[in-house]
């Protein structure tokens, strides 16, 4: 079962690839179009100019099922009730993001391998909450539509709905009048969690850590907990937080042992990291994996064994959701409680940009599953997922490993064992090797 499982996941990995590369090298010859306008680069704040030209592409019925980007041929804006609804036609499912940014405030609605060309503009003229609009390509694979805003807003609802039999979809995006201060605290939260300009970098928003040498892959270790979030406590007195450094140093020493990897940790000592501050600094040094290590309590002293958690909107059972909880709470136990009212835009980036993100987790976690399973004691099911805060990382594909659970003695025992330790990091050094030379040379 589970090599078929892994089977499954690398074909799915091939698939996309060449889906990908496919429609970047037809994007490069110019066989097809990707929007009015040419921008060379991709870190401008607002790389859409004001479009010069009324664009009236619709796709012909040749285009519309045929390969190559998607085609947002219909839309249009309307007023309800101090709402603004945005209507996006497209010929058939797309991938896209949506986000906020200020000076001046837009709304931006950015397309992956796709393009727009509407048939008729004029249903899209501004009225509401929207002051001026514009779209066009950014880069090879990515086009945006600006919407200006004439007041703060923020997403009330959105919804993708299938329109039945043309196997067309219609994108519905519902936007609300809000309060300055709330503008500027939904910009804050949809910064932690993607960078102030979605996907597209902006000048001077990131840290700039070295690149990248050619080939070398960077893997962020992220002990649990640490300062005054000590974590679990086992029944002989082990501290989380203390062992979660410990075996992270042993993975990461194991890692660089390999060679051609880049090993970085969230933590080096016995200080409190936020969540988000954790999923930030994987974020910014642009790792290609995070390995987060745990050792939790369950409620139910009984069950023991590693368990790898990927992320996941729902928990796969009852234990993988009280396991997310009570890491979640993390940030609560250090006072940083900070409640996620904010949840629309992060939830449709949940939504739509951890796809590609999450395929790699799930791939990772199979590797090492096969990798763990002669030499590590599991739990029965030990691929799980929840909604886990740290993994939230819509560019850093990444796994929780409760290297076994503190609530039981055994576990604890052998959780101390050195030698186990040893193992334990030799295996997880060879699933990443395992993991990357699949997945081929670093992005
Ligand atoms: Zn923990």
């Amino acid at each position: 079962m589970q090599t078929g499982l892994a089977k499954l996941d690398l074909f799915r990995f091939a698939l996309f690839h060449v889906i990908r590369w496919g429609l970047a090298l037809l994007l490069a010859a110019g066989v097809v179009a990707t929007g009015p306008l040419s921008i060379g680069s991709a870190v401008a704040s607002d790389p859409v100019e004001p479009a010069t030209g009324v664009e009236t592409a619709a796709p012909s019925d040749a285009q519309i099922g045929q390969q190559g980007p998607f085609i947002v041929f219909a839309g249009r804006l309307t007023e309800e009730g101090g709402n603004t609804h945005l209507v996006l036609e497209v010929d058939r499912k797309p991938e896209f993001n949506v986000f906020f940014m200020e000076n001046p405030d837009r709304f931006v609605v950015e397309l992956d391998n796709g393009v727009f060309r509407f048939a008729d503009e004029a249903p899209m003229s501004a009225k509401g909450l929207v002051a001026g609009l514009r779209h066009g390509a950014v880069s090879e694979t990515k086009a945006r539509l600006v919407l200006e805003l004439s007041k703060p807003a923020a997403v009330d609802s959105k919804e993708l709905e299938a329109v039945k039999e043309s196997g067309f979809y219609r994108l519905v995006l519902d936007l609300k009048p809000v309060s300055a201060g709330e503008f500027t605290r939904n910009l804050a939260e949809q910064f932690s969690v993607l960078g102030s300009s979605g996907s597209v970098v902006r000048k001077g928003d990131r840290v700039r850590v070295p690149e990248k040498r050619a080939g070398v892959h960077r893997v962020v270790i992220d002990p649990g907990h640490g300062g005054i979030d000590g974590g679990a406590i086992g029944l002989h007195g082990t501290l989380e937080k203390e062992l979660t450094l410990k075996v992270a140093r042993k993975v990461g020493d194991s890692i660089d042992a390999l060679g051609g990897y880049e090993v970085h940790y969230t933590r080096d000592s016995d200080v409190f990291i936020s969540l988000s501050e954790r999923q930030r600094i994987a974020r910014n040094l642009n790792a290609d994996l995070l390995i987060s290590v745990h050792a939790d309590s369950l409620k139910q002293h009984s069950v023991r064994g590693a368990t790898i958690y990927t992320l996941a909107r729902r928990a796969t059972d009852s234990l993988a959701a009280e396991v997310a909880d009570s890491e979640n709470l993390a940030d609560v136990v250090a006072g940083l409680a900070a409640p996620e009212a904010q949840d629309d835009v992060t939830d449709i980036l949940a939504d739509l940009t951890l796809r590609e993100t999450t395929r790699f987790s799930k791939h990772f976690s199979s590797v090492l599953l096969s990798n763990l399973k002669p030499h590590v004691r599991l739990i029965n099911n030990p691929q799980r997922a929840a909604s886990f805060k740290v993994l939230k990382n819509p560019e850093v594909p990444g796994v929780l490993l409760e290297l076994g659970y503190l609530s039981n003695s055994e576990d604890e025992k052998m959780l101390m064992d050195e030698a186990w330790q040893e193992r334990l990091a030799t295996e997880i050094a060879k699933a990443v090797d395992i993991f990357f030379k699949q997945r081929g040379p670093g992005r």
